[in-house]
C-alpha cells in the first residue's frame, strides 16, 4: 500500500479538553523522531509517512465489525486477529499491511445466538492481544445484536465486562481510559470522542431485553434497537457540532442506505413463496421486516428515527458506519452497495471480519477511511481478509472517495460547544 499512512507509528497521547487544538494519533512518528518526546495539548501537523514535510497530515481510520469470534474459532478461524495481524504485518497470502490511527469494531464479537458467555468474552480479549504495533485503548467499539444479554440477565454485562468502551472493568477487558488517544465522554451504550474536527457518535444495539425488540431464548433476533433516549442524545450533538464532521457509528445501517438494508431484505423467497434466512436468520416474531436495519426505537417497530431527521436536515452528519449484514464486497441486493450516499450523508457498511457466520454472503473484509487535512473528501478503501473472492488486501475495484461537508482538521473548532 503506497499511501500516506503507511509505515506510521501510533499515538499515545490523549486529547485536550479544555483547548481549541488537538494532539493525536496524526503523523507522529516523524514529529516524535525529531522531537525526541511527547508533548501534549499542541495541535501537530504533520506529514504521514518519512517525515519529508511536504506530505499532508493525515488520520487512518481502520472501520471494522462483526468478527463473531466464537462461530471463526469453531472453524479454527481467529477472524480478530487475523485481521489485526494483517492490518500490522501483512497477511499470510500477500496482503500489505497498512497503518491505522484508531479502530472501530460496530459490534458482533460474539457469534452466539443465545446469550454471550465469559468463555468468549475470554477470547475477545485473547485475540485483541494480537497488537504489536497498536493497543487496545485505541480500538473503539460498541455493541451488536448478538453482544446482547438475554432477559433476566444483568443488562449487557457481556459486552460490558469483556469489550467494555469506557475502561470500567479493565482486569477483564485490559481497556485502559487513560490510554485512549482521544478521550470517551458518555456510557457504553452511547459514547462520543473527538479527533481534531471529527466528532464520533458511537451508539451500541439495545438488542436484550425480550421480544420483540431484543432477542428471546430461540435466537438472536437481528433488528436493530436504540432507546429514545439514544436518539436524543444523537440529534443533541449533531445540532451543538454543525462545525464538525460527524461521523455515527452503530452496528446496524439505517434503512434504505446500503446493500441489503431495506424491509425484507435479509431474507429470501422460498419455493412456496414463504420467508427464509439469507443474510439473516429468520425469526418471524423479532420485527423480521427490519432485520437488516436499525429498526426499533424502544418499543417502536421500523420507527425510522434517524432517517427522517437526515431527509429533513440533509447533509446533518458526514458518515454513518454499520456493519450487520455480511455481503460480498461487490453484492448490490436491493441496488445499493456497501458505500451509498443520501440525503448528503455517506453510508457505509464495514462488515465484517468473520468467515463463518453468515454462511455464503460472508467475506472477510473491512475499510481504511484516510482523512487529509484541509481536504473535504475522505479516501475509502477496502482491504480483503483472505484470497477466496480476490487477493489478499486492498481491492481496489471498492475504492471511492466520498465527500465530507467541510474539510477535516486536526485542530478542534474554536467556537465548540460543550458536551
Ligand atoms: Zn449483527
Amino acid at each position: 500500500m503506497s499511501e500516506a499512512c503507511v509505515q506510521r507509528s501510533t499515538a499515545t497521547v490523549r486529547n485536550v479538553d479544555d483547548g481549541d487544538l488537538v494532539v493525536g494519533g496524526v503523523g507522529r512518528r516523524g514529529f516524535l523522531g525529531k522531537m525526541g518526546g511527547v508533548l501534549l495539548g499542541l495541535a501537530i501537523a504533520l506529514p504521514c509517512a518519512g517525515a519529508g514535510g511536504s506530505e499532508p497530515v493525515t488520520f487512518c481510520l481502520w472501520a471494522t465489525s462483526d468478527s463473531h469470534v466464537g462461530t471463526d474459532l469453531k472453524r479454527g478461524r481467529e477472524s480478530l486477529a487475523d485481521g489485526i495481524r494483517q492490518s500490522e504485518q501483512g497477511g499470510g497470502d500477500g496482503g500489505r499491511g497498512f497503518d491505522w490511527d484508531i479502530a472501530i469494531h460496530a459490534g458482533d464479537f460474539s457469534g452466539n445466538q443465545g446469550s454471550p458467555k465469559d468463555d468468549e468474552g475470554k477470547e475477545v480479549v485473547r485475540q485483541f492481544g494480537a497488537l504489536k504495533k497498536h493497543h487496545r485503548a485505541q480500538f473503539y467499539c460498541i455493541a451488536g445484536n448478538h453482544d446482547a444479554t438475554l432477559p433476566g440477565e444483568e443488562t449487557q454485562w457481556w459486552f460490558k465486562k469483556w469489550v467494555d468502551p469506557m475502561g470500567k472493568n479493565t482486569q477483564y477487558s485490559g481497556v485502559d481510559s487513560r490510554r485512549r488517544p482521544y478521550a470517551v465522554e458518555g456510557t457504553w451504550e452511547r459514547y462520543s470522542f473527538r479527533v481534531g474536527n471529527i466528532l464520533f457518535l458511537m451508539m451500541s444495539d439495545r438488542n436484550d431485553g425480550g421480544p420483540p425488540v431484543g432477542r428471546g431464548k430461540k435466537g438472536g433476533y437481528p433488528a436493530g434497537a436504540v432507546t429514545g433516549k439514544t436518539f436524543a442524545w444523537w440529534r443533541e450533538r449533531v445540532e451543538k457540532n454543525r462545525d464538525c464532521v460527524i461521523i455515527s457509528v452503530h452496528h446496524h445501517m439505517l434503512r434504505e442506505t446500503t446493500v441489503a438494508s431495506g424491509p425484507w431484505e435479509g431474507f429470501k423467497k422460498g419455493e412456496k413463496g414463504e420467508w427464509k434466512g439469507n443474510y439473516h436468520g429468520y425469526y418471524p416474531k423479532g420485527g423480521p421486516k427490519g432485520a437488516s436495519y436499525l429498526y426499533f426505537l424502544d418499543e417502536q417497530p421500523d420507527a425510522q428515527a434517524f432517517e427522517r431527521y437526515l431527509a429533513a436536515h440533509p447533509g446533518a452528519i458526514d458518515l454513518w458506519l454499520g456493519g450487520h449484514t455480511h455481503a460480498k464486497p461487490d453484492d448490490r441486493h436491493g441496488g445499493r452497495s456497501h458505500l451509498e450516499r443520501k440525503w448528503d450523508v455517506n453510508f457505509i457498511n464495514v462488515a465484517a471480519l468473520t468467515r463463518y457466520h453468515g454462511g455464503r454472503n460472508a467475506m472477510p473484509m473491512s475499510r481504511v477511511l484516510t482523512f487529509t487535512e484541509g481536504a473535504n473528501k475522505v479516501r475509502v478503501q477496502c482491504y480483503l481478509h483472505t484470497s477466496e473472492y480476490a487477493p489478499q488486501g486492498l481491492y481496489k475495484k471498492a475504492e471511492r472517495f466520498m465527500e465530507l461537508s467541510k474539510p477535516f482538521r486536526t485542530a478542534r473548532p474554536r467556537a465548540r460547544n460543550p458536551e
